[in-house]
């Protein structure tokens, strides 16, 4: 350990990314990546604003962005922020809302990067767990909190909640920001987004790295009343007022203006989702439930780091959790193209 770090550093736990490979030829199903290429026009796009004006900073309010959000949406432009991916997004709002007296209540299981980010901000949070079905219950988020915040579909394990449960959850914490992470939403949930009118203490925050094949572009929003958003704005202009360079908003408008790849590419998605799961349960796979691009799963004869350590061997790459215990027997598998996902199932079938 460096001696020239502050003692806070040595105490930080950071988040560790899943694995990119450098060899191009393994079937990548381990990060919940979209399989398929970005929509045409985001590549033209990107074409048109490669030329001499990248010597010009970028637009710091993303006023073009902001208004294809705002289109797509139905919001007006004033309720959307954006950010250098959603993480980035999260980033500010951990900062923003949640450094409160009272503990931020989150799942226990959702995805690490909440525990990483109150490490960051000395946040005091309480991990509430999922039922044995990984199911979230409303009534366990009940009580006093400094807020709340969960992903809709849950991450790893891809279970979501509907609209209307989440209206009841907002009514029940009229206090508390509660903030719906909603980056696997466009795989079959429900959006949170039409409540942002009627709850003030609702934000809503979305990616285009998984349904709009932007992961390598790291573009994120949240979509929530103005208060909200003004209070995110003057947490980004106080750490870096660029969120997003010049080529990632010329990509992001495109991406978000073209509602028909988007559908036709979701639908895709969710189509091989219900086949794959399908295969592993005729496999003898447990699969939960899933709105998302990945399914979470678990075979009775193996652990979770065998079965992916013997999966590996055969060039399919798939996402394992050593901890919590309690889901160390799943694999988390991201859905692929139909070869990947029939590469996926023949290893399976020389291991099985
Ligand atoms: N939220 C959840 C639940 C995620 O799984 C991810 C992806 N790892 C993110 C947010 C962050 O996505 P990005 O920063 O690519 O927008």
């Amino acid at each position: 350990m460096s001696r020239y770090w502050s003692a806070f550093v040595h105490q930080l736990k950071p988040y560790v990314p899943g694995e990119q490979p450098k060899l191009s030829r393994l079937v990548k199903l381990n990060t919940n990546e979209n399989p398929y290429p970005p929509s045409p026009k985001v590549l033209a796009a990107l074409q048109a604003a490669s030329d001499e004006r990248l010597r010009l900073y970028p637009d710091p309010e993303c006023s073009e962005f902001k208004a294809a959000v705002a289109r797509f949406h139905q919001v007006p432009e004033d309720q959307v922020f954006v950010g250098n991916g959603s993480d980035e997004v999260l980033a500010h709002l951990f900062m923003c809302f949640f450094r409160q007296s009272k503990p931020l209540l989150f799942p226990d299981i959702t995805y690490s990067f909440y525990t990483v980010y109150c490490g960051l901000y000395d946040i005091d949070y309480q991990a509430v767990p999922l039922r044995d079905d990984f199911s979230l219950v409303l009534d366990d988020y009940s009580g006093d909190n400094g807020g709340i915040i969960f992903p809709n579909p849950n991450a790893p394990t891809g279970r979501a909640l509907s609209r209307d449960q989440i209206a009841e959850l907002l009514r029940r914490n009229p206090d508390s920001v509660v903030v719906v992470d909603e980056a696997y939403i466009d795989f079959g949930g429900e959006s949170a987004i039409p409540l942002v009118q009627e709850f003030p203490n609702l934000l809503v925050v979305q990616t285009l790295s998984k349904s709009r094949s932007l992961a390598g572009a790291r573009i994120g929003f949240a979509i929530g009343q103005a208060p909200l958003i003004d209070g995110l704005e003057r947490i980004k202009n106080s750490f870096n007022s660029y969120p997003l360079d010049r080529l990632a908003l010329a990509a992001g408008v495109a991406a978000m203006d073209d509602k028909d790849y988007f559908e036709a590419c979701c639908a895709r998605i969710i189509a091989g989702r219900d086949g794959l799961a399908a295969a592993l349960t005729e496999r003898g796979f447990k699969v939960l439930p899933s709105a998302a691009n990945f399914v979470f799963a678990r075979h009775p004869a193996w652990e979770g780091a065998a079965l992916t350590a013997a999966l590996r061997t055969h060039g399919v790459i798939v996402r394992h959790f050593a901890k919590p215990e309690r889901i160390a027997p799943f694999l988390r598998i991201t859905v692929g193209t139909d070869e990947q996902n029939q590469a996926l199932l023949d290893a399976l079938d020389a291991e099985l």
